[in-house]
């Protein structure tokens, strides 16, 4: 085991999109910044659906962000698959789409990609190398063992952060549990992300199916543990696969060709995202739209953030106390408002009769905001129809 001790200025723990991002922001700036991340290879196995939104709709999406230029100029080789539609199904099968422009990156080369301009930015990386926040510094260990003494610490670590923990900054929240297969050989419609709603396809949740080209696509459950009830995710995914009235027309026939699982934040930022020289982003700091679980955008603008804000702290030009005011800014809103959308939503979660009748009062375009985290005039009226219940 190799050791590594070293001080640095900025140390970034976990190289997914928020972590690489911030550390090549934080590089660029002059700092010299260290990305550490536990994997033997950076980007696999992959926990993820892929599926991205267009520059366009995420400068609705997160209208007070800057869009990193990560974000918006995504390498073609990366994209695998490019969205028209987001067509969502009741549980009774109904249909309602709108018009959402999407791409499908590879997660598995798009986070290499990141990681790779982390270090043509200047920052080193180490992989295989685990770290754990104790006493106010970094110690490795797998592939190396040491101790990183930092003067900014981000940690970009995921669901589960271990740095959240060792700052006292994490915050028992609701997540929401997901189980995604790639498929091969499936009729899909190519130009669609689709969500199916339903207490059996996907209590508490809803399932998908995100192209990945030709007759590929990533096909997931996201659900949450209080309301399957004992229930094995795989199962409710193979049910959904084999028995879905509308999926089973398109999946059947497919082949499993990767079975990916993961966490998602579904509870928002947690009450405070810094402590001292500590700074949270991405998956680690519940940056997670939760009415879609989607977290890659969200991860890339907080990384990009977290990275300049330790760099021009560094330099004198900004305090790190200014992070939270910044993330804030950039996606506070939109974050709260998808939680509390989330909160609505879950009331109506256990019965298919009232998810059908949400679906049949909410126009597409309403849909799209809700989806969007924007709250629209008729879920508010909905919210009141279940306080007065
Ligand atoms: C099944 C599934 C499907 C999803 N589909 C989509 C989707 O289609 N679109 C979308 O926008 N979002 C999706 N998400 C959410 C998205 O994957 C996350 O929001 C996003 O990856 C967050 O990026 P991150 O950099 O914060 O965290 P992560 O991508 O989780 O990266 C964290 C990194 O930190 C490393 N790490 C953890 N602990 C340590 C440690 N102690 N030391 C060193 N390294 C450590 C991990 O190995 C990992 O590489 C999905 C999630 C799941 C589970």
């Amino acid at each position: 085991m190799r050791r590594y001790d070293q001080k640095v200025e900025v140390a970034v723990v976990g190289a997914g999109p928020a972590g690489s991002v911030a550390a090549e922001a934080a590089a660029r700036l002059g700092a010299r910044a260290v990305l550490i991340e536990r994997k033997r290879e950076i980007g696999t196995p992959v926990q993820c659906g892929g599926f991205l939104p267009e520059v366009s709709e995420l400068e609705a999406l997160l209208p007070h962000a800057q869009i990193p230029e990560t974000l918006a100029g995504i390498p073609e080789r990366y994209i695998l698959a490019r969205t028209r539609v987001q067509r969502i199904y009741s549980p009774s099968g109904d249909a309602k789409e709108f018009s959402v422009r999407g791409r499908v990156v590879d997660r598995r080369s798009f986070d290499r990609h990141l990681a790779w301009r982390a270090a043509r930015a200047g920052a080193e990386v180490l992989v295989d190398t685990r770290a754990d926040l104790s006493g106010g510094s970094l110690r490795l260990s797998g592939g190396r063992s040491g101790t990183v003494e930092a003067q900014v610490i981000i940690g970009a670590d995921g669901p589960s952060s271990a740095t959240a923990r060792g700052a006292n900054l994490a915050k028992r929240q609701e997540a929401g549990v997901c189980l995604e297969y790639e498929m091969a050989g499936v009729d899909i419609d190519p130009e669609a992300a689709e969500m199916y709603f339903g207490t059996k396809a996907a209590p508490g949740g809803y399932a998908w199916i995100i192209p990945l080209g030709e007759d590929v696509a990533n096909v997931g459950v996201g659900t949450r543990p209080a309301y399957i009830q004992g229930r094995r995710l795989r199962d409710i995914l193979d049910s959904f696969v084999a028995d879905h009235r509308i999926a089973k027309e398109k999946l059947s026939g497919g082949e499993v060709t990767a079975v990916m699982r993961g966490v998602v934040p579904a509870g928002g930022m947690p009450p405070a995202i810094r402590r001292e020289n500590v700074l949270l982003a991405g998956d680690a700091a519940g940056m997670v739209m939760a009415t879609s679980g989607g977290g890659i955008p969200l991860a890339m603008v907080g990384g990009a953030i977290a990275g300049e804000v330790a760099a021009r702290a560094i330099s004198g030009e900004e305090s790190l106390a200014d992070y939270p005011g910044r993330i804030a800014t950039a996606m506070g809103q939109e974050l709260q408002n998808s939680v509390r959308i989330r909160e609505v939503v879950d009331r109506m979660m256990r019965s298919d009769r009232l998810m059908d009748g949400l679906f049949s009062m909410l126009p597409a375009d309403q849909m799209k905001a809700t989806m969007r985290g924007q709250i629209p005039r008729a879920l508010e009226m909905v919210q009141e129809m279940m306080d007065r219940r």
